[in-house]
């Protein structure tokens, strides 16, 4: 399968042709660049990533010309079949979580995210209106740098600020969501592991710059916010300053809000700290002692890590630092300033190894030495690519979804504990072993007559089943309300991963322990290896799943299949998730077509219909 990705930008337009059934698919690259005098320049590389980069000048005036000129370049070079079209859209607001098919509706939502993106939807939407034109039987398909973010959590998106702006959408939202998720699997590849057992940090440095937070394959925090101006100090954006810096501009220096935003994005940054955008010049101009150039440097530099040393503390810990972007990829140099204050989290660069990096193809080299605990990772960002492989994907799913139709029944969880043996003897009694109340569903697990009380900062819950049998670790599943009467932050995890979990105390009839393993249990469905092979799903997948009908209806993203020999299959909630679906007894959801469910790689999607059971 052949797509056309377009990713196009305020000053240049990139575009490629992508084979997705083969290992170096991506098969012709171009961009025009360089708009000056009715004139630009054509980049281009015909074949594999090996290929050699070529270039010539072309008479076209506008980003929009060169759009016209791509089925003519395509020709040209015999890259003129193709099954699908791949936009690049910056921003899709809260709207879309997934790469989604055009069409009107979707376009109209396009345009009413103009305003968080004011520079980069209009060139989205020109790219799309205008091969709509020239390819209007051909499935057109738009891939937003936001969606990756959706998993962002609250806390994290939430600006504080009156509720009214909130609710008039001002929130982070995040960019350059395909480039990290890219890497976030490109990273896993190489260390070859599962994504979701890796805690990422992946900094995209170009001339647009952002740092995220990559915790188990979702992102959860990211350092642009509701627009591309937020985080970092970039080429020509400032990235964070002070709010009150504009107030003081427009009262003290009378500068307009055109002024200062025409400032913020194309005259600061580098450009404002050294007199250039670029940081090869930047570097030069600094070893040629120009202060002004070293700054720049120092304060580019001392800014991601500030970041990584906050997304460290967010998900309470880091296995891979990644770097990317023209910077990332090719400054030996600002690598090791980055991670060179990292010692203390076990983070040691091997200086010859980041030195050599090379960058060829799909390659990602590691460049910290033997004794690091922490991996850097340097790998060339692919979105484009990323962007066809969403369209695949959607495009087959669209097809699976629509001939088949899979039903689970839903369980609802109450708040419990899991204990180990040596738990029980402090809680009840030395040699003490739980008694068995009632079978679960699922064929090992049974309530006990046990119960414990469950003490937190803040607050308690006084009898809380303790389900059998005993198992390694103490596990403490609560609901996020629950969270907030005990009063502590406590992450969701599938159940078992416990590492970095908070603490809690648990009080039995004999004694007290405090210990971690507080989690909110993440939503996950119980299934035979059978019924998962027959649903086209494996072991560690995750799929997006409806519940109930009409008005109340809800869709939960990200829901884990644990498939082993035994299970019953069957989806656990927690009471928040079933009281946000309105579940009860025997409740019927019907499977629904939506066509912005796709999530290429690490969520291998597929809608559900479900019978909703009430168990607790
Ligand atoms: P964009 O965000 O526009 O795609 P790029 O990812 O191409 O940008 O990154 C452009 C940045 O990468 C520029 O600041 C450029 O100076 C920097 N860069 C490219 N090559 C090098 C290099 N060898 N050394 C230092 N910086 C480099």
């Amino acid at each position: 399968m052949k797509i056309l990705v377009f990713n196009a930008g305020s000053s240049s337009l990139k575009f490629g042709i992508f084979d997705v059934s083969i290992e170096d698919s991506r098969v012709f690259k171009g961009e025009f660049e360089g708009f000056k005098n009715g004139a630009c320049t054509l980049h281009y590389r015909i074949g594999g990533e090996q290929s050699e980069a070529q270039k010539r000048s072309e008479s076209l005036n506008t980003i929009k010309d060169a759009i016209v000129r791509v089925p003519e370049i395509l020709k040209e070079f015999g890259y003129d079949q193709f099954d699908a079209i791949g936009h690049r859209v910056a921003h899709g607001w809260e709207r879309f979580h997934n790469a989604t098919l055009i069409n009107t509706e979707v376009l109209k939502h396009i345009e009413a995210c103009t305003p968080f993106a004011p520079l980069h939807n209009p060139a989205n939407l020109k790219a799309i209106t205008i091969s709509q034109g020239l390819w209007p039987d051909l499935p057109q398909v738009a891939v937003f740098d936001t969606a990756f973010h959706h998993t962002i959590p609250d806390c994290a998106y939430t600006y504080a600020v009156p509720k009214e702006w909130r609710d008039k959408g001002l929130r982070r939202y995040g960019f350059h969501g395909t480039s990290h998720k890219y890497v976030g699997l490109r990273v896993a590849r190489e260390l070859k592991r599962p994504v979701t057992a890796l805690q990422i940090i992946s900094c995209h440095l170009g001339n647009g710059a952002s740092v995220c937070a990559i915790n188990r394959g979702f992102s959860v925090d990211t350092s642009m916010g509701m627009t591309p101006l937020e985080g970092l100090v970039m080429g020509t954006r400032s990235g964070d300053v002070d709010p009150g810096m504009f107030t003081y501009l427009v009262r003290e220096l009378g500068l307009s809000i055109e002024e200062i935003e025409h400032q913020l994005y194309a005259n600061s940054g580098l450009k404002a700290l050294a007199g250039s955008h670029d940081l090869r010049e930047v570097e030069q101009k600094a070893a040629e002692g120009d202060t002004d150039a070293q700054l720049a440097i120092n304060v580019y530099a001392y800014r991601v890590r500030k970041y990584i040393g906050a997304y460290t503390a967010a998900m309470g810990g880091v296995d891979v630092i990644a770097f990317t972007g023209g910077i990332g990829e090719n400054s030996a140099s600002m690598r090791r300033r980055v991670c060179d204050k990292f010692e203390f989290l076990g983070l040691h660069l091997d200086d010859d190894k980041n030195q050599s990096i090379k960058l060829k193809g799909f390659e990602a080299p590691q460049a910290q030495s033997f004794d690091s605990r922490i991996k850097v990772i340097v790998t060339q960002t692919c979105e484009q690519l990323m962007i066809a492989q969403e369209v695949k994907y959607l495009l087959a799913q669209r097809e699976s979804v629509q001939t088949q139709k899979w039903h689970v029944p839903v369980a609802v969880s109450a708040r419990h504990v899991h204990l180990s043996q040596e738990a029980v003897e402090v809680l009840f009694g030395k040699g003490y072993r739980l008694r068995k109340m009632r079978s679960l569903s699922q064929p090992e697990g049974w309530a006990a007559e046990e119960t414990v009380e469950v003490i937190g900062p803040k607050g308690f819950f006084k009898t809380v089943r303790v389900l059998g049998p005993t198992r390694k670790q103490t596990q403490i599943e609560v609901s996020k309300t629950d969270t907030f009467t005990l009063g502590v932050e406590v992450p969701v995890r599938p159940s078992g991963k416990l590492e970095h979990t908070p603490f809690i105390k648990l009080r039995g009839t004999i004694g007290e322990i405090v210990t971690n393993g507080l989690i909110i249990a993440a939503r996950h469905i119980h299934m035979s290896p059978a019924d998962a092979t027959k649903m086209g799903l494996k072991d560690g997948d995750y799929v997006d799943v409806k519940l109930g009908n009409g008005e109340r209806s809800v869709s939960f993203a990200n829901t884990l299949i644990r498939a082993k020999e035994g299970y019953v299959t069957e989806m656990h909630i927690d009471t928040d998730e079933a009281n946000a679906a309105g579940i009860a007894f025997q409740t019927k959801g019907e499977l629904v077509m939506n066509e912005t469910c796709s999530e290429a790689d690490i969520v291998a999607k597929k809608n559900m219909e479900l019978n909703g059971r009430k168990t607790a």
